[in-house]
């Protein structure tokens, strides 16, 4: 029997065990496919912590608030706010190359809904990044790592949780404590309402299933937030997100009846729904394979910073562009909103503890810290500092109890 068994190999699966194993060698982490597939590592715009100038833990903190309509559990959002610099400073200690200017200032983004510029990335694969750094430090420990593990089943003994999965593998684990880190449901969800998503296919939600099974308490559960910029063609392509500080290089979403004005302090939320009404009220275009969508035109960020600007920030979504035959400078992307994430989940406390004695959760899996709207860069926040601390505290003394 382990003493600690994680589920999930994203971010907060990543930072759980790393954590962990600063007190026991005695966990296993099971895994759906690859260790480090996950949607953290589709991530792209990067991480909010505030470190601008006129920027403040107070202020980020009421952005946070604002975003998710005040339903976020404030000692929640306030924990992960106040651990803003520690977890970048956790994640540069073990390596990660976060963007600085030649001072050595990191690099901030605005993001929609933020109130300063606070995103601070890794080109426009802040989450690749962050996932190849803490894939390696996981995989150099001393702990029992299982990779094609779809965990199917967990059932609940006496002493210990038994855990299974569908296909090869064990047909059984036993483990005194579990970490839930399996991540949102969107890849499913969309499949069932037809619309596109920027998920990744292993974001199908069964681990919520079994949680609520168990007697976890979910808050928020069906909420969930679109991404304004998700490409609606090249096919390939379709509900990708483009990465959304490119609005605040001055690039310009456009319907029939020509530009649409975008407040940079709307929400990423709000923006959605905004586009999504100016679709149902026939101001979207209908491409030639059938799907509707808005103009992004990139013209005026390349007038106002030049392409080699564009090209150092944005490198992994020009490649796709170019990939595809597109050039930026000549015509404009077709977009609509892609569904992106899933904004509540089950509910825990500061030390990741839910209702369920012996049984932890971190990362999109949980609810209660983005309320009903999260701000952009706050899930990569939300991840590692939660996956750390219920990391550390499932693996702390005897089982303790929510
Ligand atoms: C395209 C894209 C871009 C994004 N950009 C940003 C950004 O710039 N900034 C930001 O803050 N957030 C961003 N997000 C959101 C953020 O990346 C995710 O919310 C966050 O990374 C989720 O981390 P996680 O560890 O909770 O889950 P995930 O990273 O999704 O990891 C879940 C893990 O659980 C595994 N798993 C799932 N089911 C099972 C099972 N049954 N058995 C075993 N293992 C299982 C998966 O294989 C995976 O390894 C983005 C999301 C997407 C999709």
């Amino acid at each position: 029997m382990y003493k600690l068994a994680i589920i999930g190999s994203g971010g907060a699966g990543l930072a759980a065990a790393l954590e962990a194993a600063g007190s026991t060698d005695d966990i296993i982490l099971v895994t759906k496919t690859r260790i480090g597939s996950s949607n953290t590592a589709l991530a792209q715009g990067g991480i909010s912590v505030s470190f601008g100038i006129g920027d403040s833990e107070e202020a980020h903190y009421r952005d946070t608030l604002k975003c998710g309509h005040f339903r976020n559990v404030p000692r929640l959002a306030r924990t992960m706010v106040k651990e803003g610099r520690s977890v970048l400073r956790w994640l540069e200690s073990l390596g990660v190359l976060f963007d600085r200017d030649a001072r050595g200032r990191y690099l901030l983004k605005h993001s929609l809904g933020a109130t300063y510029p606070r995103l601070i990335s890794c080109k426009d694969r802040t989450g690749a990044a962050m996932v190849k750094v803490l894939a390696e430090k996981v995989k150099a420990l001393r702990i029992k790592i299982l990779e094609d593990y779809p965990v199917c089943d967990i059932e609940k003994k006496k002493r210990c949780f038994v855990i299974r999965c569908v296909g090869k593998g064990p047909s059984a684990i036993e483990a005194r404590n579990i970490l839930l880190a399996a991540g949102g449901r969107c890849f499913a969800v969309a499949l069932q309402k037809k619309v596109p998503t920027s998920n990744s296919r292993e974001a199908t939600g069964e681990v919520s299933g079994i949680a609520r099974r168990l007697g976890a308490r979910f808050v928020d559960y069906n909420s969930f937030q679109y991404h304004p910029l998700g490409w609606a063609d090249p096919q390939p392509l379709r509900g990708r997100p483009i990465p959304e500080s490119i609005l605040s290089f001055g690039a310009e979403i456009s319907g029939k009846d020509g530009v649409i004005r975008i407040d940079s302090m709307k929400q990423r939320g709000a923006l959605s729904s905004l586009l999504l009404k100016e679709d149902r009220q026939g101001r979207s275009f209908t491409l030639k394979n059938g799907a509707r969508a808005f103009q992004l035109n990139l013209k005026p960020a390349l007038e106002r910073y030049g392409e080699k600007v564009i090209a150092n920030t944005f490198p992994g979504f020009l490649a796709l562009c170019s990939a595809q035959g597109i050039s930026i400078k000549d015509e404009p992307l077709f977009i609509f909103p892609t569904l992106h994430y899933q904004n509540g989940g089950i509910a825990i406390d500061e030390r990741g503890r839910t209702k369920v004695p012996g049984i932890f959760a971190a990362g999109e899996i949980t609810g209660g810290i983005h309320g009903t709207g999260r701000l952009m860069g706050n899930s990569l926040l939300d991840i590692i500092c939660f996956g750390r601390r219920a990391g550390s505290s499932a693996v702390a003394g005897k089982r303790v109890y929510a």
